[in-house]
């Protein structure tokens, strides 16, 4: 098998795996106990809670343990809301976020009187710095940015945009789901009041996240019920999931240079490859070999196959044992062209033709190789069976790429 959709989940790293195990069966005790094992559990969160808040930069007692990135974008968007009302009601945010975002403004707009701004992007998926303070008003209570995208993995200036919120007084979430773990992050530098991050997407479980609140920031509990995460975050902790998650935060900032490094090697490799032998494709997200293009995550390639469903790319990769996915591992499966694609600016068919293509640590060239040898055989074979690729061929259809 190759596995090119780590931007939906990776494989749990096995040496995480393993320090999870003992917190099963043997120190199965509730870390709120006062006994040997349960002191072994709390012990281990406490440890957990230190690593991850590490690899941010922040104190440990501003990182609050959750079930999973969903939920810490919720737990941010809403308590930031009922907290801040009396501010206003006004939230800031983007046309690319993911859903975990785009429907928590939804339902606060719905049923909760929010008014939300969502801001345009560039061709490359990048935020106008100049929107963003334009948009802000005095009732604007929050600005929810992600760090990068999940799809096309644009990388956004957050940097300047936690410099514009902190200047005009409004508080900043970015969802850094797709971003922790894979690029360096400093909380401090970087101006953030609350971020939100998935162990499974950093070699960590499925079932363990975290929300990073600022000290200071005064937003309220999101699961009422007993004292656990400083009484902001009731539910005896899931102790094997925060261990994997506290490990596998540790290892992704040990070894993030070096993956970065193989990462962007093998990315604009695989990029460079597709753009020569597959004509007719458009890069989606910002273009590493174009100085004016935005950045973009190191493991990210994402292109549209003009003539071809990405679906059906994706059914006859997958009989080679090629893993992909054709949009967001969310937005896959229903029929409408995945959101970001559109807001980029894309035509419904160019944005039915994209793949998305994630690599990770594990990558190799020869993996990447077959790949681009079995896109390059199943664009020609679909392109064969295509009413548009003949009047193309025929000068009846201009080309979009
Ligand atoms: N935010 C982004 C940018 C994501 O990519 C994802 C998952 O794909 C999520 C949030 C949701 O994370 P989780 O699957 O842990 O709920």
């Amino acid at each position: 098998m190759i596995y090119l959709d780590n931007a939906a989940t990776t494989r749990t790293d096995p040496e995480v795996a393993a320090e999870m195990l003992p917190f099963f069966s043997e120190n199965y005790g509730n870390p709120s106990g006062i006994y040997g094992i349960a002191q072994k559990s709390r012990a281990a969160v406490t440890a957990a809670r230190e690593k991850t808040a590490h690899v941010i930069g922040c104190r440990s007692d501003e990182i609050y343990f959750t079930s999973c990135g969903s939920e810490a974008d919720n737990w941010a968007l809403k308590a930031a809301f009922e907290a801040y009302s009396e501010k206003g009601k006004h939230i800031i945010t983007t046309k690319i976020e993911h859903p975990a975002i785009l429907n928590t403004c939804e339902y606060l707009e719905r049923e909760r009187g929010a008014e939300i701004t969502r801001l345009d992007v560039d061709e490359d998926g990048v935020v106008d710095l100049r929107e963003l303070e334009a948009a802000i008003r005095p009732d604007t209570i929050l600005i929810s940015v992600m760090t990068a995208n999940n799809e096309i993995g644009t990388i956004e200036p957050i940097r300047e945009i936690g410099e514009i919120a902190r200047r005009r007084g409004v508080l900043f979430h970015t969802d850094a789901v797709q971003a922790f773990g894979q690029i360096p992050m400093n909380v401090d530098e970087l101006n953030i009041d609350m971020l939100s991050a998935s162990a499974h997407k950093f070699n960590g479980p499925k079932g363990a996240g975290f929300l990073y609140i600022r000290k200071g920031v005064g937003i309220r509990s999101f699961l009422h019920g007993g004292a656990q995460e400083h009484n902001r975050r009731a539910g005896t902790e899931n102790v094997p999931g925060i261990v994997g998650l506290g490990a596998a935060a540790k290892k992704a900032e040990e070894t993030l240079v070096r993956k970065m490094e193989k990462e962007t090697r093998l990315r604009d490799y695989l990029i460079r490859r597709i753009r020569e032998e597959v004509p007719n494709v458009k890069l989606n997200g910002p273009d590493p070999a174009d100085a004016k293009g935005g950045e973009r995550l190191p493991n990210n390639v994402n292109f549209s196959f003009e003539f071809v469903e990405g679906e059906s790319l994706l059914i006859m990769l997958d009989m080679r044992q090629i893993c992909a996915s054709s949009g967001s591992a969310c937005s896959s499966g229903s029929l409408s062209p995945s959101h970001v694609l559109k807001a980029i600016g894309l035509s419904d068919s160019l944005a039915h033709g994209a793949l998305r293509l994630t690599l990770s640590a594990e990558t190799t060239a020869e993996e990447l190789d077959t790949t681009v040898e079995a896109i390059r055989e199943i664009v020609e074979r679909l392109r064969g069976m295509s009413p548009k690729y003949e009047a193309y061929r025929n000068g009846t259809l201009e080309s979009e790429t």
